[in-house]
């Protein structure tokens, strides 16, 4: 089943990816049923260039929204500046497995994917 997502959302992630040529992107899905909004997270992690780390404080920020009845976690985005919309061994090997989304911006595409307890699963993504 597709999950959808907004095009003005979307639009907004390719722009901060393509903007960002020399360091991953990174931030949170939002939305219930499909992903409506995103915040954008600083990427913390000690190498930038080749890994993504959200700011934790994003990331709490967002939880509590979402127990305060915002709108809930879909899930993750980053960018592989000069890379494939795929997941790659880092992503692979620091995934939770906790079937939380994942969108991923490669040259020229955004694929998303699904965090299985197994592997990431590829998931069809419905542009709105
Ligand atoms: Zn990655």
């Amino acid at each position: 089943m597709a999950v959808t997502i907004s095009s003005a959302v979307l639009a907004d992630i390719l722009a901060r990816a393509a903007a960002s040529p020399e360091r991953e992107v990174c931030g949170i899905l939002l939305g219930a049923g499909g992903i409506s909004s995103h915040v954008p997270a600083a990427n913390v992690a000690a190498d930038p260039r080749d890994s993504f780390e959200i700011d934790p404080t994003a990331l709490f920020a967002a939880i509590r929204v979402e127990r305060a009845g915002g709108p809930p976690i879909a899930g993750y985005y980053h960018s592989h500046p000069s890379g494939r919309a795929e997941p790659s061994a880092r992503d692979q090997a620091e995934a939770a497995g906790d079937g939380r989304l994942w969108l991923i911006v490669g040259t020229g595409e955004a694929r998303l994917w699904r965090a299985e307890a197994d592997g990431f699963v590829a998931v069809a993504l419905a542009i709105v």
